[in-house]
Protein backbone atom coordinates (compact mmCIF):
# COMPACT_ATOMS: atom_id res chain seq x y z
CA UNK A 1 0.00 0.00 0.00
CA UNK A 2 1.05 3.57 -0.81
CA UNK A 3 2.33 5.53 1.93
CA UNK A 4 0.30 8.96 2.89
CA UNK A 5 3.36 10.87 1.79
CA UNK A 6 3.82 8.66 -1.18
CA UNK A 7 0.21 9.63 -1.98
CA UNK A 8 0.62 13.12 -1.99
CA UNK A 9 3.69 13.11 -3.83
CA UNK A 10 2.05 11.47 -6.61
CA UNK A 11 -0.70 14.27 -6.41
CA UNK A 12 2.01 16.91 -6.70
CA UNK A 13 3.47 15.18 -10.08
CA UNK A 14 0.48 15.15 -11.36
CA UNK A 15 0.32 19.57 -10.99
CA UNK A 16 3.86 19.09 -12.25
CA UNK A 17 2.92 16.93 -15.56
CA UNK A 18 -0.06 19.15 -16.19
CA UNK A 19 2.39 22.40 -16.39
CA UNK A 20 -0.14 23.80 -13.26
CA UNK A 21 2.64 23.95 -10.64
CA UNK A 22 2.68 27.34 -9.47
CA UNK A 23 5.72 28.90 -8.16
CA UNK A 24 6.63 31.45 -5.93
CA UNK A 25 8.83 34.01 -7.07
CA UNK A 26 10.84 35.97 -4.07
CA UNK A 27 10.32 39.52 -4.11
CA UNK A 28 13.93 41.51 -1.93
CA UNK A 29 12.30 45.01 -2.22
CA UNK A 30 9.12 46.48 -1.29
CA UNK A 31 5.99 46.25 -3.55
CA UNK A 32 6.08 48.92 -5.94
CA UNK A 33 6.23 48.99 -10.22
CA UNK A 34 10.21 48.65 -9.69
CA UNK A 35 11.07 45.54 -7.53
CA UNK A 36 13.80 43.75 -6.99
CA UNK A 37 13.33 39.26 -6.64
CA UNK A 38 16.07 37.37 -6.05
CA UNK A 39 16.32 36.93 -9.89
CA UNK A 40 17.17 40.56 -10.38
CA UNK A 41 14.89 44.22 -10.87
CA UNK A 42 11.70 43.68 -12.65
CA UNK A 43 8.71 46.11 -13.41
CA UNK A 44 5.90 44.90 -11.93
CA UNK A 45 2.54 44.49 -13.63
CA UNK A 46 1.36 42.27 -11.23
CA UNK A 47 0.04 43.33 -8.24
CA UNK A 48 -2.96 44.85 -7.03
CA UNK A 49 -1.05 47.71 -6.06
CA UNK A 50 -3.74 49.87 -8.15
CA UNK A 51 -3.48 53.49 -6.21
CA UNK A 52 0.33 52.57 -5.44
CA UNK A 53 -0.38 53.08 -1.94
CA UNK A 54 1.54 49.92 -0.57
CA UNK A 55 4.72 51.35 0.04
CA UNK A 56 3.49 55.19 0.45
CA UNK A 57 5.57 57.04 3.34
CA UNK A 58 2.36 58.18 4.92
CA UNK A 59 0.88 54.36 4.90
CA UNK A 60 4.35 53.43 6.25
CA UNK A 61 4.30 56.13 8.75
CA UNK A 62 1.19 55.58 10.40
CA UNK A 63 1.60 51.92 10.12
CA UNK A 64 5.23 52.46 12.21
CA UNK A 65 3.60 54.91 14.70
CA UNK A 66 0.71 52.28 15.14
CA UNK A 67 3.41 49.56 16.32
CA UNK A 68 4.48 52.13 18.90
CA UNK A 69 1.38 52.97 20.24
CA UNK A 70 -0.29 49.75 19.93
CA UNK A 71 2.44 47.43 20.19
CA UNK A 72 2.75 44.48 17.94
CA UNK A 73 0.00 42.16 18.07
CA UNK A 74 -4.00 41.55 20.10
CA UNK A 75 -3.15 38.82 21.39
CA UNK A 76 -7.00 38.22 21.43
CA UNK A 77 -10.13 38.06 18.99
CA UNK A 78 -11.81 41.20 18.66
CA UNK A 79 -14.99 40.66 21.32
CA UNK A 80 -12.81 39.23 24.26
CA UNK A 81 -9.89 42.13 24.31
CA UNK A 82 -8.69 42.09 21.03
CA UNK A 83 -10.29 45.49 20.10
CA UNK A 84 -8.40 48.84 19.87
CA UNK A 85 -9.95 52.50 19.84
CA UNK A 86 -8.27 52.22 16.13
CA UNK A 87 -10.10 48.90 15.22
CA UNK A 88 -13.75 50.65 14.95
CA UNK A 89 -12.08 53.59 14.19
CA UNK A 90 -11.65 52.10 10.98
CA UNK A 91 -14.53 50.36 10.63
CA UNK A 92 -16.34 53.89 10.93
CA UNK A 93 -14.20 54.86 8.11
CA UNK A 94 -15.10 52.12 5.83
CA UNK A 95 -18.39 52.98 6.00
CA UNK A 96 -18.35 56.60 5.49
CA UNK A 97 -16.27 55.81 2.83
CA UNK A 98 -18.53 53.53 0.77
CA UNK A 99 -21.87 55.21 2.28
CA UNK A 100 -23.48 52.70 4.00
CA UNK A 101 -24.53 52.90 8.36
CA UNK A 102 -21.82 50.79 9.52
CA UNK A 103 -19.03 48.33 8.56
CA UNK A 104 -17.31 45.13 10.20
CA UNK A 105 -13.53 44.39 10.04
CA UNK A 106 -12.11 40.75 8.76
CA UNK A 107 -8.72 39.18 8.89
CA UNK A 108 -9.01 39.25 5.25
CA UNK A 109 -11.53 39.46 2.57
CA UNK A 110 -11.98 35.68 2.12
CA UNK A 111 -13.30 35.40 5.75
CA UNK A 112 -15.69 38.42 4.81
CA UNK A 113 -17.26 36.08 2.43
CA UNK A 114 -16.67 33.28 4.54
CA UNK A 115 -18.68 34.52 7.48
CA UNK A 116 -21.33 36.47 5.22
CA UNK A 117 -23.92 33.84 3.68
CA UNK A 118 -23.79 31.44 6.79
CA UNK A 119 -24.76 34.13 8.90
CA UNK A 120 -27.62 35.32 6.70
CA UNK A 121 -28.65 32.84 5.05
CA UNK A 122 -30.60 29.33 6.29
CA UNK A 123 -32.21 26.53 4.79
CA UNK A 124 -35.21 28.48 3.68
CA UNK A 125 -33.08 31.01 1.85
CA UNK A 126 -31.71 31.32 -1.53
CA UNK A 127 -28.36 32.54 -2.59
CA UNK A 128 -27.80 33.50 -6.35
CA UNK A 129 -24.20 33.64 -7.66
CA UNK A 130 -22.56 35.05 -10.86
CA UNK A 131 -19.95 32.04 -12.77
CA UNK A 132 -17.26 33.75 -12.38
CA UNK A 133 -17.46 35.38 -8.40
CA UNK A 134 -14.14 34.76 -6.88
CA UNK A 135 -13.33 31.54 -5.16
CA UNK A 136 -13.56 33.10 -1.42
CA UNK A 137 -17.33 33.43 -1.86
CA UNK A 138 -18.10 30.42 -3.64
CA UNK A 139 -16.37 28.69 -0.62
CA UNK A 140 -18.57 31.41 1.79
CA UNK A 141 -21.81 30.12 -0.26
CA UNK A 142 -21.17 26.53 0.29
CA UNK A 143 -20.80 26.98 4.07
CA UNK A 144 -24.63 28.37 4.60
CA UNK A 145 -27.52 26.24 3.86
CA UNK A 146 -29.03 28.16 1.56
CA UNK A 147 -30.58 26.75 -2.07
CA UNK A 148 -27.84 27.86 -4.57
CA UNK A 149 -28.13 29.13 -7.89
CA UNK A 150 -26.21 30.42 -10.61
CA UNK A 151 -26.15 32.26 -13.51
CA UNK A 152 -23.31 32.68 -16.58
CA UNK A 153 -21.13 35.62 -15.46
CA UNK A 154 -23.00 38.66 -16.12
CA UNK A 155 -25.94 36.54 -18.00
CA UNK A 156 -29.51 38.67 -16.77
CA UNK A 157 -31.79 36.53 -18.43
CA UNK A 158 -29.99 33.83 -16.53
CA UNK A 159 -30.13 36.07 -13.35
CA UNK A 160 -34.03 36.35 -14.09
CA UNK A 161 -34.19 32.91 -14.13
CA UNK A 162 -32.65 32.32 -11.24
CA UNK A 163 -35.04 34.53 -9.47
CA UNK A 164 -37.58 33.11 -11.08
CA UNK A 165 -36.74 29.66 -9.61
CA UNK A 166 -35.99 31.03 -5.99
CA UNK A 167 -39.68 32.22 -5.71
CA UNK A 168 -40.89 31.49 -2.39
CA UNK A 169 -37.62 31.49 -0.23
CA UNK A 170 -37.80 33.00 2.95
CA UNK A 171 -34.75 35.98 1.64
CA UNK A 172 -33.26 35.89 -1.71
CA UNK A 173 -29.50 37.29 -1.79
CA UNK A 174 -27.67 37.86 -5.12
CA UNK A 175 -23.95 37.90 -5.03
CA UNK A 176 -21.71 39.57 -7.48
CA UNK A 177 -18.37 40.94 -7.88
CA UNK A 178 -18.22 44.31 -8.99
CA UNK A 179 -14.84 43.67 -11.22
CA UNK A 180 -14.17 40.26 -12.45
CA UNK A 181 -10.56 39.49 -12.02
CA UNK A 182 -9.30 37.60 -14.43
CA UNK A 183 -11.48 39.85 -17.31
CA UNK A 184 -11.80 43.14 -16.17
CA UNK A 185 -15.15 43.29 -16.64
CA UNK A 186 -17.92 44.92 -14.48
CA UNK A 187 -20.63 43.54 -13.24
CA UNK A 188 -24.10 45.58 -14.25
CA UNK A 189 -25.12 46.71 -11.13
CA UNK A 190 -27.70 48.75 -12.12
CA UNK A 191 -29.48 45.62 -14.59
CA UNK A 192 -29.23 43.37 -11.07
CA UNK A 193 -30.33 46.39 -8.78
CA UNK A 194 -33.93 46.50 -11.51
CA UNK A 195 -34.26 42.63 -11.20
CA UNK A 196 -33.27 42.33 -7.44
CA UNK A 197 -36.35 45.20 -6.39
CA UNK A 198 -38.70 43.07 -9.45
CA UNK A 199 -38.10 39.86 -7.45
CA UNK A 200 -37.48 41.28 -4.32
CA UNK A 201 -33.96 39.73 -3.54
CA UNK A 202 -31.27 41.93 -1.57
CA UNK A 203 -27.82 42.38 -3.36
CA UNK A 204 -24.14 42.08 -2.36
CA UNK A 205 -21.39 43.33 -4.18
CA UNK A 206 -17.62 41.93 -3.65
CA UNK A 207 -15.47 45.38 -4.79
CA UNK A 208 -12.29 44.30 -3.94
CA UNK A 209 -11.00 44.87 -7.33
CA UNK A 210 -12.89 48.14 -7.31
CA UNK A 211 -12.17 49.96 -4.56
CA UNK A 212 -9.81 53.17 -3.84
CA UNK A 213 -9.42 52.90 -8.02
CA UNK A 214 -13.40 53.04 -9.53
CA UNK A 215 -16.39 55.42 -9.34
CA UNK A 216 -16.38 58.95 -7.52
CA UNK A 217 -13.96 59.32 -4.79
CA UNK A 218 -12.77 55.63 -5.80
CA UNK A 219 -15.98 54.27 -3.64
CA UNK A 220 -16.26 51.29 -6.05
CA UNK A 221 -18.88 50.09 -8.90
CA UNK A 222 -21.77 50.72 -7.17
CA UNK A 223 -21.19 54.16 -6.96
CA UNK A 224 -20.00 54.24 -11.00
CA UNK A 225 -23.14 52.62 -11.72
CA UNK A 226 -25.14 54.93 -9.72
CA UNK A 227 -26.68 52.62 -7.15
CA UNK A 228 -24.96 53.12 -4.32
CA UNK A 229 -28.31 53.44 -2.22
CA UNK A 230 -30.00 50.17 -4.01
CA UNK A 231 -26.68 47.52 -3.45
CA UNK A 232 -27.58 45.91 0.30
CA UNK A 233 -24.04 44.74 1.10
CA UNK A 234 -20.60 45.76 0.11
CA UNK A 235 -17.63 43.15 0.97
CA UNK A 236 -14.23 44.32 0.05
CA UNK A 237 -10.63 44.11 0.79
CA UNK A 238 -7.65 46.26 2.43
CA UNK A 239 -5.01 44.27 0.41
CA UNK A 240 -5.50 45.32 -2.89
CA UNK A 241 -5.80 49.19 -3.58
CA UNK A 242 -6.53 50.05 -0.40
CA UNK A 243 -2.87 49.88 1.27
CA UNK A 244 -2.66 46.24 -0.12
CA UNK A 245 -1.33 44.91 3.15
CA UNK A 246 -4.56 42.80 4.79
CA UNK A 247 -7.58 42.65 5.99
CA UNK A 248 -11.20 42.63 4.95
CA UNK A 249 -14.88 43.94 5.89
CA UNK A 250 -18.44 43.96 5.04
CA UNK A 251 -19.85 47.22 4.54
CA UNK A 252 -23.98 47.45 4.99
CA UNK A 253 -26.96 48.02 7.41
CA UNK A 254 -26.31 48.17 10.90
CA UNK A 255 -28.31 44.85 11.29
CA UNK A 256 -26.17 43.22 9.03
CA UNK A 257 -23.02 44.25 10.57
CA UNK A 258 -24.67 43.94 13.68
CA UNK A 259 -25.62 40.27 13.15
CA UNK A 260 -22.25 39.08 11.77
CA UNK A 261 -20.33 40.54 14.75
CA UNK A 262 -22.58 38.03 16.92
CA UNK A 263 -22.26 35.28 14.46
CA UNK A 264 -19.67 36.04 11.78
CA UNK A 265 -17.04 32.85 12.93
CA UNK A 266 -14.06 34.47 11.30
CA UNK A 267 -14.95 37.70 13.13
CA UNK A 268 -15.75 35.46 16.21
CA UNK A 269 -12.97 33.02 16.59
CA UNK A 270 -10.18 34.54 14.30
CA UNK A 271 -7.62 37.36 15.50
CA UNK A 272 -8.44 41.01 13.84
CA UNK A 273 -6.75 42.79 11.68
CA UNK A 274 -3.19 43.54 13.53
CA UNK A 275 -2.84 47.33 15.11
CA UNK A 276 -0.28 48.14 12.76
CA UNK A 277 -2.03 47.66 9.41
CA UNK A 278 -5.24 49.10 10.53
CA UNK A 279 -3.33 52.63 11.66
CA UNK A 280 -1.49 52.26 7.93
CA UNK A 281 -4.85 51.04 5.61
CA UNK A 282 -6.40 54.37 8.13
CA UNK A 283 -4.35 56.46 5.99
CA UNK A 284 -4.47 54.73 3.00
CA UNK A 285 -8.34 55.06 2.61
CA UNK A 286 -7.78 58.88 3.45
CA UNK A 287 -5.69 59.41 0.71
CA UNK A 288 -7.76 56.99 -1.80
CA UNK A 289 -10.85 58.86 -0.77
CA UNK A 290 -9.03 62.24 -1.78
CA UNK A 291 -6.66 60.34 -4.70
CA UNK A 292 -8.66 61.81 -7.66
CA UNK A 293 -5.02 63.01 -9.31
CA UNK A 294 -4.40 58.74 -8.65
CA UNK A 295 -6.98 57.72 -10.39
CA UNK A 296 -6.80 60.04 -13.48
CA UNK A 297 -3.23 58.92 -13.40
CA UNK A 298 -4.22 54.87 -13.54
CA UNK A 299 -6.63 56.01 -16.14
CA UNK A 300 -3.99 57.22 -17.97
CA UNK A 301 -1.78 54.44 -18.11
CA UNK A 302 -4.45 51.92 -18.31
CA UNK A 303 -5.73 53.76 -21.85
CA UNK A 304 -2.12 53.79 -23.14
CA UNK A 305 -1.41 50.31 -22.57
CA UNK A 306 -4.46 49.27 -24.07
CA UNK A 307 -4.21 51.78 -26.85
CA UNK A 308 -0.28 50.86 -27.44
CA UNK A 309 -1.38 46.99 -27.21
CA UNK A 310 -3.98 47.18 -30.12
CA UNK A 311 -1.63 49.17 -32.29
CA UNK A 312 0.78 46.14 -32.08
CA UNK A 313 -1.93 43.77 -32.81
CA UNK A 314 -2.32 41.93 -29.66
CA UNK A 315 -6.05 40.82 -29.03
CA UNK A 316 -7.25 42.16 -25.65
CA UNK A 317 -10.49 42.01 -23.84
CA UNK A 318 -12.32 45.37 -24.17
CA UNK A 319 -13.43 47.68 -21.33
CA UNK A 320 -11.15 50.44 -19.16
CA UNK A 321 -10.21 48.43 -16.04
CA UNK A 322 -6.82 48.31 -15.17
CA UNK A 323 -7.27 44.81 -15.32
CA UNK A 324 -5.73 44.20 -18.82
CA UNK A 325 -6.06 40.55 -20.30
CA UNK A 326 -3.67 40.32 -23.52
CA UNK A 327 -5.41 37.00 -24.95
CA UNK A 328 -3.87 34.21 -26.39
CA UNK A 329 -6.27 31.92 -27.94
CA UNK A 330 -6.84 28.54 -29.04
CA UNK A 331 -5.30 25.13 -28.68
CA UNK A 332 -1.31 26.47 -28.73
CA UNK A 333 -2.32 29.67 -26.54
CA UNK A 334 -1.74 28.14 -22.94
CA UNK A 335 2.13 27.29 -24.38
CA UNK A 336 2.44 30.98 -26.39
CA UNK A 337 1.00 32.81 -23.11
CA UNK A 338 3.29 31.14 -20.62
CA UNK A 339 6.59 31.40 -23.09
CA UNK A 340 5.83 34.75 -23.57
CA UNK A 341 5.28 35.60 -19.69
CA UNK A 342 8.42 34.11 -18.99
CA UNK A 343 10.81 35.67 -21.61
CA UNK A 344 9.23 38.97 -20.64
CA UNK A 345 10.60 38.64 -17.31
CA UNK A 346 13.92 38.02 -19.04
CA UNK A 347 13.67 41.81 -20.70
CA UNK A 348 12.77 42.85 -16.74
CA UNK A 349 9.32 43.05 -16.99
CA UNK A 350 6.61 41.24 -14.65
CA UNK A 351 3.46 40.01 -15.58
CA UNK A 352 1.69 36.46 -15.14
CA UNK A 353 0.22 33.99 -17.95
CA UNK A 354 -3.28 32.18 -16.67
CA UNK A 355 -4.42 29.13 -18.82
CA UNK A 356 -7.08 26.26 -17.51
CA UNK A 357 -8.41 25.58 -15.04
CA UNK A 358 -7.93 29.26 -14.06
CA UNK A 359 -9.76 30.43 -17.16
CA UNK A 360 -11.70 28.36 -19.47
CA UNK A 361 -9.95 25.85 -22.23
CA UNK A 362 -8.70 27.87 -25.38
CA UNK A 363 -8.89 31.06 -23.68
CA UNK A 364 -5.35 31.63 -21.76
CA UNK A 365 -4.46 34.88 -21.52
CA UNK A 366 -1.86 37.35 -19.56
CA UNK A 367 -3.14 39.48 -17.30
CA UNK A 368 -1.21 42.66 -17.17
CA UNK A 369 -2.16 45.14 -14.03
CA UNK A 370 -1.50 48.61 -13.88
CA UNK A 371 -1.11 51.25 -11.43
CA UNK A 372 -0.99 54.89 -10.62
CA UNK A 373 2.48 54.98 -10.00
CA UNK A 374 3.58 53.15 -13.45
CA UNK A 375 5.12 56.04 -15.17
CA UNK A 376 4.58 56.44 -19.15
CA UNK A 377 8.07 55.30 -19.98
CA UNK A 378 6.86 52.06 -17.56
CA UNK A 379 4.17 51.36 -19.65
CA UNK A 380 6.05 52.14 -22.90
CA UNK A 381 8.37 48.93 -21.94
CA UNK A 382 5.76 46.70 -20.78
CA UNK A 383 4.17 47.09 -24.39
CA UNK A 384 7.68 47.28 -25.79
CA UNK A 385 8.96 43.98 -24.07
CA UNK A 386 5.49 42.12 -25.34
CA UNK A 387 6.33 43.04 -28.67
CA UNK A 388 9.96 41.79 -28.18
CA UNK A 389 8.75 38.83 -26.30
CA UNK A 390 6.37 37.68 -28.68
CA UNK A 391 8.56 37.78 -31.56
CA UNK A 392 11.09 36.26 -29.99
CA UNK A 393 8.46 33.10 -29.46
CA UNK A 394 6.42 32.65 -32.14
CA UNK A 395 9.99 33.44 -34.58
C1 LIG B 1 -8.68 39.41 -3.69
C2 LIG B 1 -10.12 39.08 -3.52
C3 LIG B 1 -10.59 38.53 -2.33
C4 LIG B 1 -9.68 38.13 -1.20
O1 LIG B 1 -9.20 39.23 -0.51
P1 LIG B 1 -8.24 38.99 0.76
O2 LIG B 1 -8.51 40.16 1.64
O3 LIG B 1 -6.84 38.93 0.24
O4 LIG B 1 -8.67 37.71 1.39
C5 LIG B 1 -11.95 38.32 -2.21
N1 LIG B 1 -12.80 38.61 -3.21
C6 LIG B 1 -12.37 39.12 -4.38
C7 LIG B 1 -13.35 39.43 -5.45
C8 LIG B 1 -11.01 39.36 -4.58
O5 LIG B 1 -10.59 39.85 -5.74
Amino acid sequence: MMTFRDQLRDELDAIEAGGLTKRERLLTSPQGPHITTANGPALNFCANNYLGLANHPEVVAAAHEGLDTMGFGTASVRFICGTHEAHRELEKEIAAYLGTEDAILFPSCFDANGALFEVLLTAEDAVISDSLNHASIIDGVRLSKAKRFRYENRDMAGLEECLAAAQGSRRILIITDGVFSMDGYFAPLEEICDLAEQYGAAVAVDDSHATGLIGPRGAGTPARAGVSDRVDILTGTLGKALGGASGGYVAGSREVVDLLKQRGRPYLFSNAVAPSLVAGARVAIRLAAAGDDRRAQLDTNAARFRSRMAEAGFELLPGSHPIIAVMFPGDDGARQAAAIAEDMLKLGVYVTAFSFPVVPKGQARIRVQLSASHSEADVDACVDAFIASRDRVTS
